[in-house]
């Protein structure tokens, strides 16, 4: 064995044998509990970043532990492999986005397996794969078949830079989630998911998620947005009809003064016809629809609107209340039309001060008298009803069952459930996704692709222009097909599917992964799922882990899946951030460009200035603050990237860089390999052992230590998976050890505890850096592979704190007997002593000449007379 640590050689060894011995591979195995553990597939962009670095490193930890716990683990691994910076490659430089995704694919591949990560590659899918995408297209014609999948014309979210529509989850507060540009609206045909049906499920389900964060569950509750109140009819005033708003405060409905429509509700300009309001109203109507929805709905938006020039009755006050326009109403939710309580709404307030428009008070904070004059904001909290007719002096919440009731009896309305929830649209009109399978026939209609002709694959003869427009409708072998139903001229569908439904049952297909008569084989399906742990990034909290549930009960209905949720427990591991620099000037700068040093101060390469150093941020290229990590494995070996992320934070915490830390975590692989080294020949000629023999007291506490360790790693990563603190624990305990080595005696009684406390070290750190592990495990002369060893359990017997029964004498003479834990000092063991009931007898009142103590037997009081 070498001296020094070369991490290049021993990793290549390991990857190698775990090749050609398939040590990752799985199958169904009923004799074995399973346990499946997943990260989030990675999008083929090119290179892995830190983010996938720790990803991938958390989940590996989990799927090691696991198969050494005794579990049969499926850890798969394949490639989100759909999108647009594939067609965005093509159009820049010329590269088919299909040879461009595999070229990324080939090369990411190949820098996961350098990280000696324990998948079953067998088992590797990418989306992109007709063989994959084609059960999409199955998935599309069972929903098509059910009403869950249809077309309709819509409003859409319009990304103007990604020149296709977006679904609501992936407008993020007003833009593009994937380019950040502002999104715009556009009227088109389009595909949709009745997610919808689906609402109450998702959102009752979620009470079973009780192994995901907090976080997730409540921002897809959110999401959601359940709510319970009324419809209540307000019929128009000289003319025919009535505004139905939806409202859940149905209890301040006394209260409601006017009555708010959005710019895009049905009368909105036909409610302005014949008063004098129609210019302005058609103005107003055309400049908002301008702004996105997001936008218009933000608390902080400056609250707009125009008098219809129209008025309608409150039914429950008689009054004519007059109709505005809003721009913070928004079609997309409830009906397009709100009852306007000024008194119990705070924006519902600044409009009415805005436009004096009548505030009254209908509910009051029980025991004080509240006025319209008096309030600076909204009362939104529970009361007492005021002004309320027949409900006054009710408690606000029974007025709310009471007003439904009520409305009900007169034929004015009814109770109402709504979700903010919107069907998920999936058409996109880009190249590089899953065709839609469906032609359009003149004679016939929309007629589905027959299953039998699936998969509906994607043309080669496709120009990128860039141009705008999807390029399917270019191509001249795609665009036109025989209609399924008459022979007829067709034309086919030319949008694509979101790439979000690719990655919306991926986790089902890793189960069967070749599997060709279904999107996955039922049995195999029932197996494994549901994944046990899921990993991944909080950004998809309610983008793809809503659609994977959506999907997991839509295919459970159709009966494709043996369960209705996907992933039991999920963690979602914080982000990789570093230090930034910047110069006033010239903004961001790599640390490696500057000028200067630590100490004078750091200067801009360009201009000179003094460099100010930046806060602390997500690793981004454009902020110049990433590490690649192929020179990380480059540099220390991927076991000192893998030690580096897991110890440096708890994986849902943000992991802050620090070149310190890669040192720290390499220093210790080192010291660790050279000590096996310097006492290998020695540890080879005994057996270890970690219970039954005997030992002299320092070395007890040593073998405690190494149980109470192994206690602790155990815990650590069940719980949680504090890979932190587990990894500090076995740190600590390899210090502890190697103090065995310090003395020339100690060693020699010490060894076979000592290989002991080794092993257990080794066997503790397999999953954190399984290379170096398994190579130390054979310096120690194991013949059986540590990827066949079990985890280390620790012995209770071990970690009781040892009691030492001490004699005590008066002067010679036995008078009394104490217990004491072994490792106390002597002068706490001499205190006992001289309080115990029976030797105090002996011993008060008389003057003690001095204690005589022989160490682990006796305490000896020495008194006068
Ligand atoms: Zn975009
Ligand atoms: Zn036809
Ligand atoms: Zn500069």
């Amino acid at each position: 064995m070498t001296d020094r640590y070369q991490a290049k050689a021993i990793e290549e060894k390991w990857q190698r044998i775990w090749e050609e011995e398939k040590t990752f591979q799985v199958r169904e195995d009923s004799g074995k509990p399973k346990y499946y553990v997943l990260e989030m597939f990675p999008y083929p962009s090119g290179r892995i970043h830190m983010g996938h670095v720790r990803n991938y490193s958390i989940g590996d930890v989990v799927a090691r532990y696991k198969g050494m716990r005794g579990y049969n683990v499926l850890h798969p691994m394949g490639w989100d492999a759909f999108g647009l910076p594939a067609e965005n490659a093509a159009i820049e430089r010329g590269i088919h986005p299909e040879a461009w995704t595999q070229e990324n694919i080939l090369y990411m591949k190949n820098q996961l397996k350098r990280m000696g990560l324990s998948y079953d590659w067998q088992r590797e899918i990418a989306t992109c794969d007709p063989a994959y995408y084609r059960w999409n297209q199955w998935i599309f014609l069972q929903f098509y078949k059910r009403g869950l999948a249809y077309k309709k014309n819509s409003a859409v979210n319009w990304c103007p830079s990604c020149e296709t529509v977006l679904a609501n989850e992936q407008v993020i507060d007003g833009v593009c989630w994937r380019c950040d540009s502002t999104v715009t609206q556009k009227e088109l045909d389009q595909w949709f998911f009745r997610i919808t049906d689906y609402a109450e499920q998702l959102l009752a389900d979620l009470e079973t998620l009780t192994g995901w964060p907090d976080k997730v569950v409540t921002m897809q509750r959110n999401w959601i947005g359940k709510s319970v109140g009324a419809e209540i009819l307000f019929p128009l005033i000289g003319r025919e009809g009535a505004l139905k708003v939806f409202t859940t405060r149905q209890d301040t409905v006394y209260g409601a003064t006017f009555v708010s429509i959005a710019v895009e509700h049905s009368s909105a300009l036909a409610l302005s016809q014949g008063t004098g309001q129609e210019r302005v109203v058609k103005e107003f109507i055309d400049r908002i629809k301008q702004t996105g929805q997001a936008a218009r709905g933000a608390e902080d938006a400056e609250k707009e609107g125009v008098f219809s020039g129209a008025y309608c009755q409150n039914p429950f006050t008689g009054e004519q209340i007059p109709i505005y326009l809003a721009n913070f109403v928004l079609m997309e939710y409830g009906t397009g039309a709100v009852m306007a309580v000024p008194a119990h709404d705070q924006r519902d307030f600044e409009f009415a001060l805005k436009y004096q428009l009548p505030i009254r008070v209908v509910i009051e904070p029980r025991g004080k008298h509240l006025t319209p004059e008096e309030l600076t904001e909204a009362y939104v909290d529970e009361g007492v009803m005021v002004n309320s007719g027949p409900f006054s002096g009710l408690s606000n919440t029974d007025g709310k069952e009471q007003i439904v009731t009520y409305l009900e009896e007169r034929g004015w309305g009814n109770k109402s459930i709504r979700y903010r929830l919107r069907d998920w649209g999936v058409s996109r009109q880009r190249y590089w996704g899953t065709p839609i399978p469906i032609i359009y026939c003149e004679k016939c209609g929309t007629v589905p692709v027959p299953e039998d002709q699936l998969p509906v694959t994607l043309p080669t003869d496709v120009p990128f222009s860039g141009k705008g427009g999807s390029p399917l409708l270019e191509s001249k072998t795609f665009l036109s097909a025989r209609c399924p139903q008459c022979g007829g001229a067709g034309r086919r569908e030319t949008d694509t599917m979101d790439t979000f439904v690719d990655s919306s049952w991926y986790f089902l297909r890793y189960a069967s992964p070749r599997f060709d008569s279904a999107p996955f084989d039922y049995q195999n399906a029932g197996y494994w799922m549901p994944v046990n742990q899921y990993i991944g990034g909080v950004e998809h909290a309610v983008l793809h882990l809503l659609y994977a549930r959506f999907f997991t009960k839509a295919l459970r209905d159709i009966g494709s899946a043996p369960v209705g949720e996907p992933f039991t427990n999920l963690l979602t591991q914080g982000m990789v951030s570093k230090e930034t620099y910047r110069c006033s000037e010239h903004n961001w700068l790599f640390p490696g460009e500057l000028v200067g040093s630590e100490r004078e101060g750091w200067r801009c390469p360009r201009c000179n200035r003094p460099v100010e150093k930046g806060r602390v941020e997500k690793m981004s290229k454009s902020k110049k603050n990433i590490v690649d990590p192929e020179d990380l494995i480059n540099r220390y070996g991927a076991d000192t990237a893998r030690l580096f992320t897991l110890f440096a934070a708890p994986p849902e915490k943000d992991l802050e860089w620090s070149d310190q830390g890669v040192e720290g975590a390499y220093r210790f692989l080192t010291r660790l390999w050279r000590f096996v080294g310097q006492h290998e020949e020695l540890m080879r000629s005994v057996s270890s052992t970690l219970v039954e023999e005997e030992l002299p007291p320092e070395l007890r506490e040593i073998r405690r230590a190494i149980h109470k360790t192994i206690k602790k790693v155990t815990d650590d990563i069940e719980s949680r998976f504090h890979f932190n603190t587990a990894i500090a624990a076995i740190m600590e305990l390899f210090n502890r050890l190697s103090s065995i080595a310090q003395d020339q005696q100690t060693l020699k009684e010490g060894v076979a505890l000592l290989k002991g406390g080794l092993e257990a070290i080794i066997l503790l750190l397999s999953p954190f850096v399984p290379h170096v592990a398994n190579e130390l495990w054979v310096q120690l002369g194991h013949s059986r592979p540590l990827d066949q060893m079990p985890w280390p359990i620790h012995a209770e017997s071990a970690l009781e704190e040892e009691q030492l029964l001490i004699v005590v004498q008066v002067n010679g003479k036995v008078r009394g007997k104490i217990t004491v834990a072994a490792d106390i000092d002597q002068a706490s063991i001499e205190q006992e002593a001289l309080h115990d009931q029976r030797v105090k007898h002996f011993v008060d009142g008389k003057k003690l000449q001095k204690v005589v103590y022989v160490p682990r037997r006796l305490v000896n009081i020495v008194v006068e007379g």
